[in-house]
Parts: structure tokens; C-alpha cells; sequence
């Protein structure tokens, strides 16, 4: 009996999260929403409803791995179309900040929400394959960060609130978070979390 060539699982699987970017991508063009979000425009509001408060431009660049004057340009729209709107810094009087205003927190309400495509893709993944899929998303992020090749998110693997394993006899959920003082288990990884402080600060 022949058998299946081997390739190697990772070259395999970086050739399916391509085409998964692409489909999510294509999905985000198509869910561009009443405001006719283009991708970078969901992704800032994203971010700014994920943050505790308003942040710098030059956060949000170093978030989304973008360039000063393509976020600047999306935020022009942004301000126009009135989703999100500029504030003094309260740390430094001369900086400007940006923050969602209602409408835009609502936009992110929207956007948060898996598009229909997206739902019924996943649905056929059973949760324990959804957890396994998250807790190796998260392990790649962790490494790719360590690299410095994408920007740092705010996820448990680099919480100093996360403590892996603490729980070895509940197998459903061994981690825990001592930000809410709760067990957790894989399916509950956050890959950004607004209460995420770093590890090292
Ligand atoms: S605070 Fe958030 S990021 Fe930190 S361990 Fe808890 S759930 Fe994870």
C-alpha cells in the first residue's frame, strides 16, 4: 500500500491561516456595515473598544502593525463619519487622543458580533477542537511577539494575572485568573482582554 506523502504540519497549516486571512478579510470587506467601514477603519474601532480609555495615534499604529499616515488618513474618515472623535490627553495637554463616540461604540457592538458566514464555518467545530485551535492561536501569537513580529496584544499568555496549570486535577478548567480569582480552561483564553496588565510591568 502507497502512502500520503509527508509535509510538514506547520508548512500545511501556515498555507490554511493564509486562506483563513483571506477569507476574514473578504468577510470584513463584506461587512463593511451603514458606515462602509473598510477593513483598517473596523480594525481601529476594534481596538480603541478593546482599550481602557482613548489612546494615541501612534498606539493605535504600533497595534495594527500600520504606517502614521494610513492610520491618520483612517482616522480623518473616522472623525467624519463620527465614530470616534479627539480629546486632550489627560496625561499631557499638547497630545491628542482618540476615543469612540457613542455611534462608533455601537459600530463596534456590531462588529464584534461573527458575521453569518463566519458562525456557520465554525460551527462545525466541536468545543474541545475550538479550544485546542485557540489555545494554539494564542502559543503562536506568544512566540511571534517574543520575535517582535506583530504587535503585542493583551492576551493571558502574557498577563501577570494568568496562572497556567494551577488547577491540575480540573481538567476542564486547569488556568486561572487572578484578576476575577476564577478557574478557566482553554476555551476561555483571551487573546485581548481589557483588564490584561503585562507580566513584565
Ligand atoms: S485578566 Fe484577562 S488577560 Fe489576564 S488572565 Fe485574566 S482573562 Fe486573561
Amino acid at each position: 500500500m502507497s502512502e500520503v506523502p509527508g509535509v510538514p504540519p506547520a508548512q500545511q497549516l501556515l498555507v490554511g491561516l493564509a486562506r483563513l486571512g483571506q477569507a476574514i478579510r473578504m468577510d470584513a470587506w463584506r461587512n463593511s456595515g451603514p458606515y462602509t467601514l473598510s477593513p483598517l477603519q473596523a480594525d481601529i474601532i476594534a481596538f480603541l473598544d478593546e482599550q481602557a480609555g482613548p489612546r494615541r495615534q501612534g498606539d493605535v499604529v504600533a497595534a495594527l502593525a500600520s504606517t502614521p499616515p494610513t492610520v491618520s488618513d483612517a482616522v480623518k474618515v473616522l472623525r467624519a463619519k463620527k465614530l470616534v472623535e479627539g480629546v486632550r490627553d489627560p496625561a499631557d495637554a499638547r497630545a491628542v487622543v482618540v476615543r469612540l463616540t457613542p455611534e462608533g461604540e455601537e459600530e463596534a457592538r456590531r462588529l464584534g458580533a461573527a458575521s453569518q458566514v463566519m458562525s456557520e464555518a465554525f460551527a462545525v467545530l466541536s468545543e474541545a477542537d475550538l479550544a485546542a485551535m485557540l489555545r494554539g492561536t494564542a502559543a503562536v501569537m506568544k512566540g511571534l511577539q517574543d520575535r517582535h513580529a506583530i504587535p503585542v496584544s493583551r492576551m493571558c499568555l502574557t498577563c501577570r494575572f494568568f496562572a497556567p496549570d494551577a488547577h491540575p486535577r480540573d481538567a476542564a478548567r486547569p488556568h486561572h485568573c487572578n484578576f476575577v480569582d476564577a478557574p478557566f480552561g482553554d476555551a476561555q483564553l483571551r487573546v485581548t482582554c481589557p483588564d490584561h496588565q503585562p507580566a513584565d510591568g
